[in-house]
């Protein structure tokens, strides 16, 4: 076989499995309602919870920010990319978070993949590491513990009596129990706070990935530190910035000694070009709305939208698991029906994303809806209507 032919022959299995994926191209800013493929769509796909990423004050930020501070940051924080911005944003962030750690700092990342390698890799590159790693943690974790010179062993999904079997038996003068604090294809919640009394009683760091929890959970939209009350110096947060922020981005916060590790030795912070100022500028509008009233409004308006999803969906056949967060999982199983289901509620105008493995276990696949604060009541109803027809007809 040539070259092109393996490549040919991979596209071919993957099609064979029903796992080819394809991009939808959007024409219109993120959104329930939007314009995608030239046609009018309702979406229930966006981690854009509190519908701040088309929000008029966050983009009249952003423009602000590119007339301050220009279009680019025209090198990495080290060398001359590191703005005024971006320090503002550390200092609100850290500010934020302070109430949970110790000597808080906050470091910002162009994304939230990279801020979990950098955890990783800079708090595990001791070869005498250990990283003990959640089961259903997202892929940008999975990759942060592999590019570690640390030792990985996975314990199961919210299994803390197997956790600490775990760290009972390790002798690793280095300690990393790292999760995600909502399940992004779950939506369900790690128990942090027996997760946290493991890590103190076993001496290890517990690194929480706020993805789906930062500007939703807690008061303030704090996240799932303050959900969960939680607070230690051995905590360390990540929370990302595209999702109910709305911008893009993300940043770690944790005891300055870590942050300042994280600067002096974390290559996916070191060695990449600072993300556009005018984004951190943007940002610092998306955490004043999220910690104010109208934050606190928006959650209001989730977890209504939530509540009447929960209420009104009457499913027999496919498994709906246990979710009080925005992430609201269908499972049907089998990869060819997931596709079918949506795209028959494609059909209807309806854009739910089906998710498949390896995004999933293997018999595990599902539509994944995701709820925001912009979509109304009648939004919700339209969707629980047509999911349980749906369900109903599927022959
Ligand atoms: C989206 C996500 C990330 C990655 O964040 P980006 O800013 O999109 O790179 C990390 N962890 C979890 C749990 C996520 O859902």
């Amino acid at each position: 076989m040539n070259l092109m032919d393996k490549v040919r022959a991979q596209l071919d299995e993957l099609a064979s499995h029903s796992l080819t994926r394809h991009r939808r191209t959007a024409e219109s800013p993120c959104a329930p309602r939007q314009v995608v493929d030239g046609r009018d769509m309702l979406a229930f796909c966006s981690n854009d919870y509190l519908g701040l990423a088309a929000h008029p004050r966050v983009v009249e930020a952003l423009r602000e920010g590119a007339s301050l501070y220009g279009a680019g940051s025209g090198a990495s924080h080290l060398v001359s990319g590191h703005s005024r911005a971006h320090a503002l944003l550390e200092e609100r962030l850290a500010a934020f978070e302070a109430p949970h750690l110790e000597s808080a700092r906050a470091l910002y990342f162009c994304t939230g993949y990279m801020a979990n390698l950098a955890v990783l890799t800079g708090l595990g590159s001791t070869l005498d590491a250990m990283i003990f790693s959640e089961a259903l943690n997202h892929a940008s974790l999975i990759d942060g513990a592999r590019l570690a010179r640390a030792g990985v062993t996975v314990y199961p999904h919210g299994d803390v009596a197997a956790l600490e079997e775990k760290l009972a038996a390790s002798a690793a003068p280095t300690k990393i129990v790292v999760t995600d604090s909502v399940f992004s294809m779950d939506g369900d919640l790690a128990p942090l706070p027996a997760l946290l009394a493991l890590c103190e009683r076993y001496g290890a760091w517990l690194v929480v990935d706020d993805a789906h929890g930062f500007g939703v959970l807690g008061d303030n939209g704090r996240g799932a530190l303050e959900h969960f009350d939680l607070r230690s110096p051995h905590l360390v947060y990540i929370g990302t910035l595209g999702k109910a922020a709305g911008v893009g981005g993300a940043f770690i916060a944790a005891h300055e000694d870590v942050i300042e590790l994280m600067i002096q030795r974390a290559r996916p912070y070191i060695y990449t070009t600072a993300a556009a100022p005018a984004l951190a500028h943007a940002l610092l509008a998306s955490v004043d709305i999220i910690e104010g009233d109208e934050g606190e409004k928006r959650r209001a308006g989730l977890r209504a939208r939530i509540a009447q999803l929960d209420a009104g969906l009457r499913l027999e056949r496919w498994q709906r698991p246990v979710s009080t967060t925005a992430i609201q999982p269908i499972i049907i199983g089998a990869n060819d029906e997931a596709m079918a289901a949506a795209a028959r509620l494609h059909e209807q105008g309806l854009w739910v994303p089906a998710i498949r493995p390896p995004t999933v276990a293997v018999g595990t696949a599902r539509l994944r809806v995701t709820l925001s604060a912009a979509h109304t009541e009648q939004d919700v109803a339209q969707l629980i209507t047509a999911l349980n027809q749906l369900e109903r007809t599927w022959a």
